[in-house]
Parts: structure tokens; C-alpha cells; sequence
């Protein structure tokens, strides 16, 4: 028995990591940064000069900017939307009014048509001061049906939604499953085309739909017939526009969380919903690329909300740090709250840098951005996090207290404890911390797994395997000594002066991430992709020579116009510092680590050899069946957004 739950198991896993390959981007055909650092190919005239956005787009972007921050300030009550889970109406409507939900909509369809960074310009702002109001906006652009319609929609598709998005259609991408959420191979919501071949039936239910609960257009996933290839079945999974007033949709249940109280989020259902076939998003089959791609320009808009956040919270701490006063001196001049204090602006620098090159690059195209994306959102997902927790250590106390809390007692309502409960959520959606890990490891081995994969691939016979090993040989009799060659001499990046010692630190320092991901291929072959903890060291130190990168084309840009200003040379400068200190000891235990005896301990703990530790504690019994899903969790602060009144079952 247990025998066959192994075996299904280890089935699923190899169909899992067939699908995520078959949805991949195969080819690479711009330069990207990340791909080439992996490689041992540093290629800095990529970053520098800084990309600057060009005087036209910063002016539209300016004046957009200072509408939205005007009627955030006026209109937008952040503590009061996350106390009653509830975006006002009339703040939706004045946020429609203002063009915020059709700002990534082409002109010619009634859109703002803006550029990545004004964007995200736009995104990082309200995410600086309500972490709801900016998912709202971003589940709908970001990866909302906008973005699918516009990278893979056809003209008539593009006609008949757009123009509705624009005014004001609220939209929402279901992807995720009770069952399914890293891995979409087990999904369960199927689309039965009928007889005539005209509709698709959809069948099943999808969870934790961001604005779901109030859409009106909605991409969902769902599994279509298989196909059969050499006797082996290929599952299917295609995109489709739905509409939340086709009969049989319903939402079954508002969800509530710890931060982001005031989104929309709910358990959805799907009863026999009709879906015309000309509703398919690029093609039968393509489903999962169409929301990897989609999420690979997504993705640029999380760096951005982050960079807001972390902005946010630098500003108060540079207030409180200088005005508190203990032990006879502000806590700003202690060493170790100092200590942090540095570290918030300096990775706040490079959160910055990181967010406006990623956007720059999207926006003047010819750049494959989708390892870059990913990265930006890894790092700035987690330096969001650890600056909002060091914020609240700095606030002492206060930090733990509540803004309606610290007002009603007289004191200044920073709203720390909101900011750290909403930028947690940020490690965990549009890709977990793990597994984007996973997959800038996967995208980062593609240089060598293109000229020696099909080493690894055991149903390949061995004619194939001496070809593929006599090319390996040539390549690598090249490459590999090349990783050791002293690639930065004294005088490399001399014109990037005061920068050039860090560019050289750099440089060296690819040539040894690739030649240890190299070591790494050699050491575990086809094991590798198994070990999570190396690969995500190798992930990490590539991250971190990436934000240095970003962090010095910036601040050279920023020094070159303005001279007389060190500032940007010292926060790139500690930057730089803290990052070699973080990349030198990932290397240190690259491969002498306790990955494999961290590992075995947790294969106790879950075979439950240790439960004794757990001694002591009350046993709460979780196993309890939940009462029935109910689209109003919480009458006492029921949804009142624009549709809100939609919220129930469309049947
Ligand atoms: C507030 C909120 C908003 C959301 N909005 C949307 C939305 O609009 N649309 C949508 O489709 N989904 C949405 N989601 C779902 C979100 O994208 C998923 O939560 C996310 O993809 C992770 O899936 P999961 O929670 O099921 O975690 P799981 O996949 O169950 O993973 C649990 C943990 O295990 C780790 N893990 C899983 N597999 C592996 C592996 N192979 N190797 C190593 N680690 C692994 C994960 O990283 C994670 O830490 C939302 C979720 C929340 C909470």
C-alpha cells in the first residue's frame, strides 16, 4: 500500500516537473544580465549607464503621480481599511475616475497606456501608504486580464474586453487550487468542450482569487481533455476569459488575513459555466505558459510595492530614531539600532536601484527580463520583510501597537505594525521565496544543462549520450579554464572610479558562482535539482552580485549629476560591504554544509520520532471539519465594494 502511494508519488513528481519544463520559455532571445552572471559572463554595459527614463514619460508620470497622492492623501484612510476589511466604494470609484485601473491599458483601448515605471511608480506609492488599495490595483494590472489580454489576446478579444477593463471592469487571475499551488500539474478544475465543440464546461473551484469576489472579468485556468503522446498522456491546461455573470459562477467564500485586510479575496466556484470556445487565451494547451509569462513581467510590480514599503519605513525611522530619546541620546546614535538604521537605507538603496533598472528594462525592450524579474522580486520580497521587522524593533513597543491604538492615546500613529503584517504576504505570492529560488536555479543552469543535459537524461541511448558528451568536451575544454583566468586587472572599470573596486570584487566573483554551480552539476548531476539548500545559496549570491551591480550603475548615474553629493556613493558603498559579507559566507558552506543532516533531522521530525519536544503544549485539535464556506465571513464588516453586492453566487 505504502509502496504504491510512493510510487504515485514519485509519478506525480516527474509529470510536475514535465509540465513546469513544457511550460518554460525555451528560448533566449535578448541578452539577460542573470543568465549570462551564472555563466561567468559579466556584463555590466547591460546596467551601465543607469537606463534614465526619458523627460516625456517622467512628465506624464509626474503629473499622474501627483493626482494619485493627492487623493490618497484625501481620500485613502489605510488604518480604517485594514480595521473594517473593507476598500470603500467611493474610494474604488475615485480610483477608477483617476484612470488607476486602466494605467497598463493601451491608449487605443481607452487605456492610460503607461510605461513600466510609471507603473510602478504609481504602485510603489499607494503600496507606501496601503498595502490594500495597492493590491487592488495590481491583481487587476499586474496579473489581472489586462496583461494576459494584451501579450496573448487576439484582436477581437482585445476589442471586446479591453475597452470594458478600461472603464472600470474589475479583473482577477485564478490559478491557485485548494489542492494546487506551487505545483498546477494536480489541478482539478476542468474545461469539457461540448459536442458542437462551441463552449468548454467549467467545472471546479479556485482559492484565494485576489479581487475575485468582486470581478467581473476573470482569466482562469483549467484542465482541458489530455493528449496522448507515444501511449503517454499529456495533461492540458488552458486559459480562458470568463465572465463572473456567466451562470454557475459563484463565490463561495470572502477569505481573511493576517495583512492586505481590505483586498478581495475569496474561494470561487464553477458550476457548469459555459465558456464560449473563442474565450481561449492563445491557444488550447498553453494555459500554464500564459500565466508563467504573465507572471514574468508581473513580477515587476511586487520590487516596486516592496521599494514603497521599505521607503515607508526608512522615513519613519530616520523620525523616530532622532527624536526618542534613551540612556541620554536618541536611539538613532546607539550602535546597534545605528547599525540598522544603515542597513534599512542601504538596502532600501538597493531595493530602489533594483526596481527602476528592472522597470527601465522592460520598458526599452530587447531584454529578457524574466530572470531579472524573478530575482528583483526575491530580494526585494525578502529585504521588505527583514526592513519592516527591523523597523518595529526600533519602535520598541510601539512597533507592536496598532495606529488606531498609538492615536487614541496621543501619540503619532506610524502604522508599523500594519506594514509588517502586510509586506509578509509578499514571500508567498506570485511564487514562493522557494520556489522562485527553484526557478532562477532552473533558468540559471540552462547554459550548461543546453550543451550537457542530455547526460543526465536516462532514456537516451548511449549513441546520443557520446554525442552529446564529445560536444560537452569541447565546450567546457574552453569554458572551464576560463572561470579561472584573473579576469579583472588592476586597471579594469578604472572609469567607473570610485565604483571600480567594487565592479572588479564583481567580476571575480561570477567567474567563481559559475565555476561552483559548474562544480555543483559535476558533484550531483541529475540529483542536483534536489538540493534545494545549495542551489538556493548559489541563487542567493547571484542575487546579491545583482543588486551590487544595479546599486553601483545607479549611484554612479546619480554621482555623475550630481557631483557635489556623496550620498549615493556611501549607501551603494555599505551595500556592497554588507552583500560581499553575505556572498563570502554562502561560499564558505556552499559544499561543506549540514544540508544533508538538517535534512534527515526533518524526515524525523515528520516521521514523528521527536514529538516529545512538542511535550508540554496544549493539544489543540485541528482536525475538526470547518463549518461550510460562506461568501461573508464576517456580516458585522461585510464587503461594500463596487460589486461587492456581487459577491454571492451567479447562478
Ligand atoms: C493573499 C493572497 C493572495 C493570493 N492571490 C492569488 C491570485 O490572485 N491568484 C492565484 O491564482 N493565486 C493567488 N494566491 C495563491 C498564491 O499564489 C499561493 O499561495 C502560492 O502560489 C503558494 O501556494 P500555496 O500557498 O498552496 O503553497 P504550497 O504550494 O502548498 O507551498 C507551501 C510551502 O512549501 C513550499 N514548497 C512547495 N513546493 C515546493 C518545492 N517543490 N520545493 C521547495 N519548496 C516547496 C512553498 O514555497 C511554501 O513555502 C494568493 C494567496 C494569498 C495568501
Amino acid at each position: 500500500m505504502s509502496q504504491n502511494v510512493g510510487e504515485a508519488r514519485k509519478e506525480g513528481a516527474r509529470e510536475a516537473m514535465e509540465m513546469a519544463e513544457a511550460a518554460r520559455q525555451k528560448q533566449w532571445e535578448h541578452p539577460s544580465f542573470l543568465a549570462g552572471l551564472f555563466m561567468g559572463r559579466f556584463q555590466p554595459e547591460l546596467f551601465f549607464p543607469f537606463p534614465q527614463q526619458d523627460d516625456e514619460d517622467r512628465r506624464v508620470g509626474d503629473a499622474f503621480l501627483a493626482r494619485l497622492e493627492a487623493f490618497l492623501k484625501e481620500k485613502v484612510d489605510p488604518d480604517r481599511i485594514d480595521e473594517t476589511r473593507d476598500v470603500p466604494p467611493e474610494v474604488i470609484q475615485g480610483l477608477i475616475e483617476l484612470g488607476c485601473f486602466r494605467m497598463k491599458i493601451p491608449a487605443e483601448y481607452g487605456g492610460l497606456g503607461l510605461s513600466q515605471t510609471n507603473y510602478n511608480r504609481a504602485i510603489a506609492m499607494v503600496a507606501s501608504y496601503c498595502g490594500s488599495t495597492a493590491v487592488w490595483l495590481s491583481a487587476h494590472q499586474s496579473i489581472g486580464v489586462p496583461q494576459p489580454l494584451k501579450l496573448f489576446g487576439t484582436e477581437e478579444q482585445k476589442k471586446k474586453f479591453m475597452p470594458r477593463l478600461a472603464q472600470g471592469a474589475i479583473s482577477a487571475f485564478a490559478l491557485t487550487e485548494p489542492g494546487v499551488g506551487s505545483d498546477p500539474a494536480t489541478m482539478q478544475t476542468t474545461a469539457t468542450p461540448t459536442e458542437d465543440g462551441k463552449f468548454y464546461i467549467l467545472e471546479g473551484e479556485k482559492l484565494w482569487c485576489t479581487n475575485g469576489p468582486v470581478a467581473d472579468i476573470l482569466i482562469v485556468m483549467a484542465r482541458t481533455p489530455s493528449l496522448w503522446v507515444g501511449g503517454r498522456e499529456r495533461k492540458q491546461i488552458t486559459a480562458f476569459i470568463v465572465e463572473s455573470s456567466m451562470p454557475g459562477f459563484e463565490v463561495a467564500h470572502r477569505c481573511d488575513f493576517m495583512g492586505i485586510r481590505g483586498i478581495q479575496n475569496g474561494l470561487l466556484r464553477f458550476h457548469g459555466v459555459r465558456v464560449p470556445r473563442e474565450n481561449i487565451l492563445w491557444g488550447e494547451g498553453k494555459g500554464l505558459k500564459v500565466a508563467l509569462i504573465t507572471l514574468n513581467t508581473g513580477r515587476l510590480t511586487l520590487p516596486a510595492a516592496c521599494t514603497g514599503m521599505a521607503k515607508r519605513c526608512l522615513s519613519i525611522v530616520r523620525d523616530w530614531a532622532s527624536e526618542r530619546v534613551q540612556w541620554g541620546a536618541p536611539i538613532g546614535h546607539h550602535e546597534a539600532v545605528a547599525a540598522k538604521i544603515g542597513s534599512i537605507a542601504a538596502t532600501t538603496f538597493a531595493m530602489d536601484s533594483l526596481t527602476w533598472l528592472t522597470s527601465a528594462l522592460a520598458d526599452r525592450g530587447g531584454f529578457d527580463i524574466r530572470l531579472e524579474a524573478a530575482m528583483a522580486k526575491l530580494f526585494c520580497s525578502e529585504a521588505a520583510w527583514s526592513i519592516a521587522d527591523q523597523t518595529v524593533q526600533i519602535r520598541g513597543g510601539r512597533g507592536y501597537e496598532t495606529a488606531p491604538s498609538l492615536r487614541a492615546r496621543g501619540e503619532k500613529p506610524y502604522p508599523v505594525e500594519r506594514i509588517l503584517r502586510e509586506a509578509r504576504i509578499n514571500l508567498i505570492i506570485e511564487g514562493a521565496s522557494e520556489i522562485m529560488r527553484l526557478f532562477i536555479a532552473r533558468e540559471a543552469l540552462d547554459g550548461h544543462l543546453r550543451v550537457a543535459g542530455d547526460l543526465l537524461k536516462p532514456e537516451l541511448v548511449w549513441k546520443q549520450k557520446a554525442a552529446c558528451a564529445t560536444r560537452a568536451a569541447l565546450f567546457y575544454a574552453h569554458w572551464y579554464p576560463r572561470q579561472w583566468l584573473p579576469s579583472t586587472p588592476w586597471r579594469r572599470f578604472v572609469s567607473h572610479e570610485p565604483f571600480a573596486h567594487q565592479l572588479r570584487y564583481v567580476a571575480r566573483t561570477c567567474a567563481r558562482l559559475a565555476r561552483s554551480t559548474f562544480h555543483a552539476m559535476i558533484r550531483h548531476q541529475a540529483r542536483l535539482e534536489k538540493k534545494q539548500a545549495l542551489l538556493g545559496r548559489l541563487v542567493d549570491i547571484g542575487g546579491d552580485l545583482f543588486a551590487m551591480t544595479a546599486c553601483l550603475a545607479r549611484a554612479e548615474s546619480l554621482l555623475r549629476q550630481n557631483p557635489g553629493d556623496s550620498t549615493p556613493r556611501d549607501l551603494a558603498e555599505i551595500f556592497c560591504c554588507h552583500a560581499r559579507r553575505r556572498i563570502d559566507a554562502a561560499f564558505r558552506c556552499l559544499f561543506n554544509s549540514d544540508d544533508a543532516g538538517t535534512y534527515r533531522l526533518a524526515r524525523r521530525v515528520l516521521g514523528g520520532e521527536m514529538t516529545w519536544l512538542e511535550e508540554g503544549i496544549v493539544r489543540a485539535d485541528f482536525s475538526a471539519r470547518p463549518a461550510a464556506p460562506s461568501a461573508e465571513p464576517h456580516a458585522e464588516t461585510a464587503p461594500t465594494a463596487p460589486e461587492a453586492a456581487a459577491a454571492a453566487v451567479h447562478s
